[in-house]
């Protein structure tokens, strides 16, 4: 009789949650049926003015999961890290002697929720979507990849996998990045579908019409979803319009080329560009640009290596900074690197100042004094949602000053990767869950379900699904 019970208790699913309840990124969530687990995602939290690491400080490359523990940035969790990492946390179960079947799923590889993969025992597979993992491969490749050395699984689009007994489909959907997916997460209780990041006004919004019917189709009880647009305006449920075709003043990714056109149109000498590297839509955005405005896209070497696997038939040429001259002179430029100058035409500031107006010109961040080298006058340095992306992150006025000294025009012509809330909204009520779990948000208390239940989780506290109920334990 005792058995009985005992077994009785397991039939059922527990979802616990160790990040992203209220911030954007660093989403952990585990679910585990028996002896099955799947957690998603594993990326740290997006806060450039609390984050530890402030791009001086060196991480320790020998004792990253140590280090991480300590500062909080990464969750205690059984059975994820190896034995020899978790040294000094005797109270974490290492990954070798939990008897569990867990793998690790990565709803698409922005740093919020990749950033800490590389931490995850090697045993412990972690599954990207093959366009994610082809990616991040080359991003890894130009030191663009998340610390830590292990290997990574690809699974696909609409494609079922088992973890035990737990069965997973990931589901295409638009962000800004490639590769994004939802995931459908079946266990023997109910079925949890988790979104990802995603939004409609993307280059390709009928990827999220289809997911609503593919997760309709599959069926689900609890709806897990990103809420990074969610403001802090007190909003009437019924005052939020659920449509996907208002657009407010937003842009869309398609309208950005025009915006951009209109910007260097209006210039008369350089154009200058700073995108985030991973946002292939907006490269590709960058490039009808450039040919619309018959300027010539110059692109960093980073950016180039990418440029030339996902659109190797677009022409554009290489910026030669006095670092890769450098590292010419020395013979200690990289194999990827050395490849992507040779394939293509290379320009230095001394050619591109014989004619600032002839060029449109990358230049990130980091590489913001070469534009001391640029004849700016009557230029344009074009903020497209690279980094720093505003004033919450400290380098943002470092940025605008150092333009602002060098005397060039700074304007934003971006949009962001996320939907805004009249499509959240859209989104929620065309799924129509029972359990609505909103995260991924600073007010994920926002959005609220038509119908079903909306449901704030706390961290520390188990919620079972057991016959497609919900409840707190
Ligand atoms: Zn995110
Ligand atoms: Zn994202």
């Amino acid at each position: 009789m005792d058995g009985v019970i005992w077994v009785a208790t397991l039939e059922r699913t527990n979802i616990r949650f160790f990040g992203g309840l209220r911030t954007i990124g660093g989403t952990i969530v585990t679910v585990e049926y028996k002896d099955s687990r799947v957690v998603f995602d594993f990326g740290l939290k997006y806060d450039p003015a609390n984050n530890f690491f402030d791009g001086k400080l060196q991480l320790r490359t020998t004792s990253i999961v140590q280090d991480y523990l300590r500062l909080g940035m990464i969750p205690k969790i059984d059975g994820l890290y190896s034995e020899k990492d978790l040294a000094g946390n005797e109270g974490v179960i290492p990954a070798e002697l939990d008897k569990r079947q867990t793998a690790v799923i990565i709803s698409h590889i922005h740093l919020d929720h990749i950033g800490a993969m590389g931490t995850i025992a090697p045993e412990i597979p972690v599954y990207l979507t093959s366009d994610s993992l082809k990616l991040y491969h080359a991003l890894d490749t130009i030191g663009e990849g998340v610390p830590g050395n292990r290997d990574y699984q690809n699974c696909d689009y609409d494609q079922s996998f088992s973890v035990g007994e737990i069965i997973v489909t990931p589901i295409q959907v638009d962000h800004d990045i490639l590769g994004a997916c939802a995931f459908h997460i079946e266990t023997p209780e109910g079925s949890i579908f988790y979104t990802g990041d995603l939004r409609l006004h993307g280059n390709y919004p009928e990827r999220i019409e289809q997911m609503i019917q593919k997760a309709k189709e599959c069926g689900f009880d609890v709806l897990i979803m990103e809420g990074t647009t969610l403001n802090s305006v007190e909003v009437q449920r019924d005052s939020m319009v659920s449509t996907n075709k208002i657009f407010e003043d937003l842009l869309t990714e398609a309208q950005l080329p025009r915006k951009m056109v209109e910007a260097l149109e209006e210039a008369k000498g350089v154009g200058c560009f700073n995108i985030y590297n991973r946002n292939l839509d907006r490269i590709e955005g960058i490039l009808t640009a450039g040919k619309s405005s018959k300027r010539i896209v110059v692109f960093e070497p980073e950016l180039a290596y990418l440029a030339s696997l996902f659109m190797p038939e677009s022409e554009f040429a290489v910026y030669l900074s006095s670092q890769t001259k450098e590292e010419m002179k020395n013979d200690s430029l990289l194999e990827w690197k050395k490849a992507v100058l040779e394939r293509y035409e290379t320009l230095d500031a001394v050619q591109i100042n014989e004619d600032p107006s002839r060029y449109f010109v990358q230049n990130s961040y980091e590489q913001t004094m070469e534009m001391f080298d640029l004849h700016v006058e009557n230029g344009v340095y074009i903020h497209s949602n690279g980094v720093p992306l505003g004033d919450f992150d400290p380098s943002y006025q470092n940025l605008k000053n150092f333009l602002k000294r060098i005397g060039i025009n700074h304007v934003l012509v971006g949009t962001s990767g996320h939907a805004i809330p009249n499509h959240l909204q859209y989104i929620v009520d065309e799924l129509d869950p029972d359990f609505l779990i909103p995260l991924h948000s600073f007010h994920p208390e926002r959005l609220i379900p038509r119908r079903g239940k909306q449901v704030l989780p706390e961290y520390g506290v188990t919620y079972v699904l057991k016959n497609h109920e919900l409840t707190k334990q």
